[in-house]
C-alpha cells in the first residue's frame, strides 16, 4: 500500500530574510519520512525559487497572483530587495490582499486531495491571519519566527506596549523582561520612537502581533539552550507551545535568484591565501547600507587597522542599494587601489556567498546588522560579532548577543549614528587580535556552534533539543488531524 505523505503547506512574507529560513525549514521538513512540501509565494519569488531548488527536492511550489501596482508599488515589487525603507510598510499592508487568494489556494488543495487536505500550514509572522483560513479547514496552523527569541520578544512586547512613551528617561525597561535589563531609546527604530498605538504601524503591527495568539503553535528559527530568554517569554505570553528547531541555515547554491557580485570558488581561493583566524567579513544583510560619510569612516578604519577583510559593499543610504558602487565616489580617494595592491581586502558588490565565506577557517570576525539569518550563520561556525545594528530588531540580536552570549561587541547603531574611525579600528582590533577580550568571545562563540550542532542532531538514540522540538511540533499537527479524521468518520 502507498505511504500516506503529509502534506505541509508553508508561506513565507516576501523578504530575502524571511524565504531563506522558510526554504531552510522546508528542505528539512522534506526530509522527514512521510513529509511533503508545498511553498507558496508570488510569481517572481516562485519563479526564482525553481531555479535554485536542489535538483532532488520535491518540493512542490505553488505561485500566487499578486500585483504591486495595485498598492501604489513600483512595478513588478514581490520582494524587499530592491524596495526603499519607506514603502516597507505599504509593501507589508499590501500583502494583506495575498488572504482570498490564499484561501482559495487551500480550499482547492483541500478538495483536490480527495479527503487528504493539508496536515498543516506554516505561515510567516506576518501572515497571522492565516489562523482563520487553516481552522476554517481544520488544519494546524503554525507561524514560523525566522527571528531570535529575545530579539522577537523585545519587538512584540515594545510594540505591544510602547514603554518608552511611559518616560522622559532615555533609558527605559521593557514590561515581563529582567527589571535589570536597561534598553536605550537609540535602541529604537525611528517607527517605534514616533509610535502612539493609534498610528498605522502600530495598528499594522499590533493587529499582526496579537494574531499570534490565534497560531495552535509558533516554530522559531533558534536554539533552546541558547534563547531560554526570549522561548520563556513567548511561552508565557502567548500560552501556546513554541518549538525551538533551528538553526534552519541555507548554503548559498540554494538561495534564490540572487547572482553573486564574486564567484565562490573565487572568494574561496582568495581566502585560501590568507592565514587561519584573520579576515574580517563585513555585511549589512539583504536590506541595510551604511550612511556616505559613515562608509568613509570604516574604510578608513580598515586601512588604519591593517586587518584582511571582505567587505560587500553597497550604495549608501539614500541610493538605489543594488545599484553599482561607485567606489571612486563613495571611498576615500585611492582606498580602492590601495587595497588592491596589498592584496589585504577584497570588495564585493550587491551580493556575497556569505555562508561559504563564514565558514572558511580565514574568517576571524563579522561585522553584522545582526540580522538574525546572519548571526545563526556567523555562531554555526564559531564566528564572533562586530554588531552594527540598523534597524527592526537587530538592535535587540546585538544586545543579546552582547549582554548575554559574549560573542559580540557594539560598535554602531541605527541609520544615522555617525561613528569614528578610531572607534571602529579601536573595536576591530579588540575582537580580532589576540586580546582576552576577543579570545574569549571567540571561545564562546565555537561553544555556541558546537551546542547547534548538537541540537539538530539525531542519531544513534541521541536527540538534540531541535530535533526534538520538530518532532513535537508535526506529531502536534499530526493529532489534530487525526482527532478531525476521526471525528468525522461515520
Ligand atoms: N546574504 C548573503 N549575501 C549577502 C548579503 C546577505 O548571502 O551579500 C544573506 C545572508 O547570508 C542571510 C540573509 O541574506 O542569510 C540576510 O538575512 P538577515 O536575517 O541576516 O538580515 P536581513 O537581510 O533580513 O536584514
Amino acid at each position: 500500500m502507498a505511504e500516506t505523505k503529509h502534506n505541509v503547506v508553508m508561506i513565507p512574507f516576501m523578504a530575502q530574510g524571511h524565504i531563506i529560513p522558510f526554504l531552510a525549514l522546508a528542505l528539512q521538513l522534506e526530509q522527514r519520512k512521510g513529509c511533503t512540501v508545498t511553498f507558496v509565494n508570488t510569481p517572481l519569488n516562485i519563479q526564482k525559487l525553481r531555479s535554485s531548488l536542489p535538483r532532488n527536492s520535491s518540493i512542490h511550489l505553488l505561485e500566487i497572483p499578486f500585483n504591486s501596482s495595485d498598492y501604489g508599488l513600483p512595478p513588478d515589487t514581490e520582494n524587499t530587495d530592491s524596495l526603499p525603507h519607506d514603502l516597507i510598510l505599504n509593501f507589508l499592508q499590501s500583502s494583506l490582499a495575498l488572504k482570498p487568494v490564499f484561501r482559495k489556494l487551500i480550499s482547492d488543495l483541500v478538495h483536490e486531495s480527495c479527503g487528504q487536505p493539508p496536515v498543516c500550514i506554516i505561515t510567516d509572522m506576518f501572515f497571522s491571519w492565516c489562523a482563520e483560513i487553516a481552522h476554517e479547514f481544520g488544519i494546524f496552523h503554525a507561524i514560523f519566527c525566522g527571528g531570535g527569541g529575545y530579539g522577537f520578544a523585545c519587538c512584540f512586547s515594545l510594540w505591544l506596549n510602547l514603554p518608552h512613551r511611559n518616560t522622559d528617561s532615555e533609558e527605559f525597561t521593557l514590561p515581563d523582561f529582567q527589571e535589570a535589563s536597561k534598553f536605550h531609546a537609540t535602541q529604537l527604530t525611528k517607527h517605534l520612537r514616533n509610535a502612539d498605538g493609534r498610528d498605522s504601524i502600530s495598528v499594522f503591527q499590533r493587529k499582526m502581533l496579537r494574531g499570534w495568539y490565534n497560531a495552535d503553535g509558533i516554530l522559531m528559527n533558534t536554539v533552546e539552550e541558547l534563547d531560554k530568554l526570549g522561548l520563556t517569554y513567548f511561552r508565557r505570553k502567548i500560552g501556546r507551545p513554541v518549538w525551538p528547531i533551528g538553526p534552519a541555515l541555507l548554503s548559498s547554491r540554494t538561495r534564490a535568484g540572487k547572482a553573486t557580485g564574486i564567484a565562490p570558488d573565487v572568494c574561496e581561493k582568495w581566502l585560501d591565501t590568507k592565514p587561519l583566524n584573520s579576515v574580517l567579513y563585513i555585511s549589512f544583510g539583504s536590506q541595510n547600507t551604511l550612511s556616505e560619510s559613515n562608509i568613509v569612516q570604516l574604510a578608513m578604519a580598515l586601512e588604519a587597522s591593517s586587518v584582511n577583510f571582505i567587505w560587500v559593499v553597497r550604495p549608501p543610504l539614500g541610493f538605489d542599494i543594488n545599484s553599482e558602487f561607485k567606489a571612486k565616489e563613495w571611498l576615500p580617494e585611492g582606498f580602492e587601489e590601495r587595497i588592491k595592491a596589498s592584496g589585504r581586502g577584497l570588495l564585493v558588490q550587491k551580493w556575497a556567498p556569505q555562508v561559504e565565506i563564514l565558514s572558511h577557517g580565514a574568517i576571524a570576525a563579522f561585522l553584522s546588522h545582526c540580522g538574525w539569518n546572519s548571526t545563526l550563520e556567523a555562531l554555526s561556525c564559531g564566528v564572533p560579532i562586530i554588531g552594527w545594528p540598523q534597524a527592526a530588531e537587530q538592535f535587540y540580536n546585538a544586545k543579546f548577543l552582547e549582554e548575554e552570549i559574549g560573542v559580540c561587541v557594539e560598535v554602531g547603531r541605527g541609520l544615522t549614528c555617525e561613528v569614528r574611525h578610531d572607534a571602529i579600528a579601536r573595536k576591530i582590533e579588540l575582537v580580532m587580535n589576540e586580546t582576552e577580550k576577543g579570545i574569549e568571545m571567540r571561545r564562546r562563540a565555537c561553544d555556541v556552534r558546537d551546542m547547534m550542532k548538537e541540537a539538530i542532531k539525531a542519531e544513534k538514540g541521541f536527540v538534540g533539543s531541535s530535533a526534538k522540538a520538530m518532532d513535537e511540533f508535526l506529531n502536534a499537527a499530526m493529532l489534530m488531524r487525526k482527532d478531525i479524521d476521526t471525528s468525522t468518520r461515520v
